[in-house]
């Protein structure tokens, strides 16, 4: 099973669909969570608001077609994530660079 990871916008445009190959057929994964606000007024709650209904948040989709795992996480995580992977790429070719310096 390989696992990755797709930002929630972009599993928003292709809904209950693998992000890795494009299958309808998938196994969702998620929980029901309901939203509030509470407000604070020197640090006591003078007001909550609770939403009525429960809504379903999906964390992850399991492809039937591929085996693909992929877990859905919020864009700015997805960016940082692949900002991270950049730089060890970038790190990686640099040791690799002065090896070569070495050699030659
Ligand atoms: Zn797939």
């Amino acid at each position: 099973m390989k696992n990755i990871i797709v930002s929630a916008s972009k599993f928003a445009e292709h809904q209950f669909h693998c992000p890795a190959c494009g299958s309808g057929n998938v196994v969702m994964q998620g929980r029901w969570v309901r939203s509030f606000l509470e407000q604070m007024e020197n640090g006591v709650r003078t007001g909550l608001q609770i939403e009525q209904k429960f809504q379903p948040e999906y964390t992850g989709v399991l492809c039937r077609a591929c085996g693909v795992h992929a877990d859905i996480e919020s864009d700015t995580v997805v960016a940082m994530t692949q900002e991270l992977i950049e730089r060890r790429k970038r790190d990686a070719g640099m040791v690799e660079a002065h090896k070569t310096d070495q050699v030659m």
